[in-house]
């Protein structure tokens, strides 16, 4: 059984990103498991050179020495296998626009996320042929709004209720809740690790993962990383990936130690090793608040550290 990274191919993998990516080798390793690389380039619309970019993380990763078990999957190789997924589900074809549903009298959640109210599932033959004339549709699951809960050993248990979600978008591109679950289960995931802004939508994906047949996952949802404003860390940020701490002069060394010690795994100035940061790492003593990076901190001690030497 395995853990898993699995970034979208969209920008090079920042500190934040970085940071999820050791937490969750550590929660694979340290519990004997065996740790998965997954590309998830569906969405490539946004980004060109999408392969060059997931390249160049999956170069990142190696070399902050996180070691992967088993070939790299890419999603976009594996449209047979969500087609397979669908096929075994009672789903339904939807016409909404983004706008319909944003307008529809529902109650947003905490985060945003409108459930969807089932509106195309009572379309009478002519309304759906009016609509199927001048509209491509997506395909939902009928899930009947069933409350389905998930263990995650920072939140607990947290249950969601689960609305007739996308599996395929109305691009004929699979939805990543659909893909998520399928690529899991079909690659031995049985630890999901990643960014606390999914843990809402886990609710959703191992109620999926149990229609198809498979068992849900066990689930840490970690605390992100944030700018000085409290606002998700992004590129823009500064000197905030693998390549700007590198023109920094930051090596890998002291990059994994800034991220060790954002997560109280090594002291100050201490130089530590992934074998290191394994025999210490203890799930129950992790962060519960986000990460604050300012580059400025590490620029200037690197700086420091220079004019010292
Ligand atoms: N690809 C998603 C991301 O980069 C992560 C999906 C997941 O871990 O389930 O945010």
């Amino acid at each position: 059984m395995s853990g898993r990274f699995a970034p979208s191919p969209t920008a090079a993998l920042h500190l934040g990103n970085l940071r999820t990516a050791v937490l969750a080798w550590l929660f694979a390793r340290s519990t004997g498991r065996g740790f998965r690389l997954r590309i998830e380039d569906l969405d490539t619309r946004r980004v060109r050179a999408a392969g060059e970019v997931a390249a160049q993380q999956v170069r990142d990763l190696a070399t902050l020495g996180l070691d992967f078990d088993g070939e790299v999957v890419w999603q976009s190789a594996r449209l047979d296998a969500y087609a397979a997924a669908v096929a075994q589900l009672d789903t339904y074809e939807c016409y909404c626009t983004r706008k319909e549903i944003a307008d529809a009298p529902s109650a947003p959640h905490a985060d945003g996320y409108r459930p969807y109210t089932g509106v195309c599932l009572r379309l009478t033959a002519a309304q759906r042929a009016v609509l199927a004339s001048t509209r491509r549709p997506a395909l939902r699951v009928r899930a009947d709004g069933e409350r389905f809960s998930v263990t995650d050993s920072l939140a607990g248990e947290f249950t969601g209720v689960v609305d007739d979600f996308v599996l395929v978008r109305n691009d004929g591109v699979p939805a990543y809740n659909l893909a998520v679950v399928v690529d899991d289960l079909a690659m031995g995931v049985d630890q999901v690790v990643r960014g606390d802004d999914l843990l809402s939508s886990s609710p959703r994906q191992a109620w999926l993962a149990t229609r198809l047949g498979g068992v849900p996952p066990t689930y840490a949802h970690v605390p992100l990383a944030l700018n000085r404003d409290g606002v998700r860390l992004a590129k823009r940020d500064g000197a905030v990936t693998l390549a700007d701490l590198a023109a920094l002069g930051m090596d890998a060394d002291r990059i994994l130690a800034l991220l060790a010690r954002s997560l109280g795994l090594a002291a100050t100035g201490e130089t530590v090793q992934l074998p290191q940061l394994l025999a210490r790492f203890d799930p129950l003593r992790l962060p519960r608040e986000p990460w604050v990076v300012d580059p400025t901190d590490y620029a200037d001690a690197d700086v420091n550290r220079m004019s010292i030497t």
